[in-house]
């Protein structure tokens, strides 16, 4: 069983006991204001073999490496103009920028599945004041079993890895509540390889310029590891729905008209003003939710392609994903 620390009650114990359990090369389940990571020292292969063996993880899957500032970030990647200017803007925050890898950086190949490059986070509070006392970077993605829904509270970490880890620091529900938004840049051209918590727009606002988005069609594998079916709950799902039959739960956003809503077997808002970050908040905790409702499945009414439903729809289209 996982001890769980509360990081709002005992801040120092927690950095102390991450610190060493970190040290000794073991995952721990570890809150940033995207969702849990699953985080261990990415210096350390052995360390990092276990986040895999952990997950159920395939190692062509590159990890995102966790910086506690952009002046640490330098010490391993060769930053461009553009993509310093976006780390300066946004960092800390929900914003992953994919860099050249510096030689003899330190940083595993495992953690980078071998690539010359890497891709680094700056995230918010406890977690970048971790990675400061700990002083190396933390290779940390979504605390669950690969392919499923990712965590977004110390309960998803135990439920699901529990008694696989030793250690959960516990910060109460993830604030942003999807995962990071992935950019790279690449001759002077911003691509978006991952939508996520950091809407679009305000990338293009603060470089002024587009980001390229992939085709849909060659939507699943434009990254290593952008898996086409991920986010699967148990229940099959199926998206803009405007009806909904008995053996479903319907979850909304906004107020939209259903047909047989009464007769769903449950109905759970997302956000019933329409506020697309309460929605994002909401998404992984209401799908868990909705999937212990024993519904074969669920259906989600539309959501607009705007600001973060971009990674709101991301994440459901691959949840709805045909499955292997
Ligand atoms: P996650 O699956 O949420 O842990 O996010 C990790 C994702 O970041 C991977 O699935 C990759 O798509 C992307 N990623 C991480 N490092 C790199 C990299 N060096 N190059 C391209 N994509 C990367
Ligand atoms: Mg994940």
């Amino acid at each position: 069983m996982a001890r769980h620390i509360d990081i709002l009650e005992h801040p120092q114990t927690a950095i102390e006991v991450a610190a060493a359990t970190l040290a000794e090369g073991l995952p721990i389940g570890l809150p940033t204001e995207t969702v849990y990571g699953l985080a261990a020292d990415a210096t350390n292969p052995a360390a990092i073999t276990r986040i895999y063996e952990t997950k159920g993880r395939p190692r062509f899957n590159p990890l995102i490496c966790h910086m506690s500032d952009l002046a640490m970030a330098e010490r391993y990647a060769i930053f461009d103009p553009i993509s310093r200017k976006l780390a300066e803007a946004f960092w800390p925050g929900p914003l992953t920028l994919v860099l050249p890898l510096r030689p003899d950086s330190g940083i595993h190949p495992l953690a980078t599945a071998g690539l010359d490059t890497v891709g680094i986070r700056v995230p918010q509070g406890f977690a970048g004041d971790l990675i400061r006392a700990f002083d190396r970077p933390l290779a940390a993605p979504s605390a669950n079993t690969s392919g499923k829904i990712s965590a977004t509270s110390a309960d998803h970490v135990d439920d699901d890895l529990g008694e696989r880890i030793t250690l959960i620091l516990d910060a109460g529900a993830s604030v942003v509540g999807v995962e990071s938004t992935i950019v790279k840049v690449e001759d002077g051209e911003m691509r978006l390889l991952r939508p996520g918590g950091l809407a679009a727009s305000e990338i293009e606002r603060v470089a002024g310029k587009a980001l390229k988005r992939k085709k849909k069609a060659s939507a699943a594998i434009e990254a290593p590891g952008m898996m086409a079916s991920h986010y699967a709950p148990g229940a099959a799902v199926r998206l803009d729905a405007t009806e909904v039959s008995e053996n479903e739960t319907l979850i909304r956003f906004g107020k939209p008209d259903i047909v047989g809503s009464e007769n769903a077997i449950a109905v759970l808002d997302l956000s019933a003003s329409g506020d697309l970050s309460e929605a994002a908040a909401n998404l992984f905790d209401f799908m868990k939710r909705a999937d212990a409702t024993g519904a074969a499945t669920i259906a989600f009414s539309h959501i607009p392609d705007e600001g973060l439903g971009e990674a709101i729809n991301d994440r459901l289209r691959r949840a709805a994903a045909p499955r292997e």
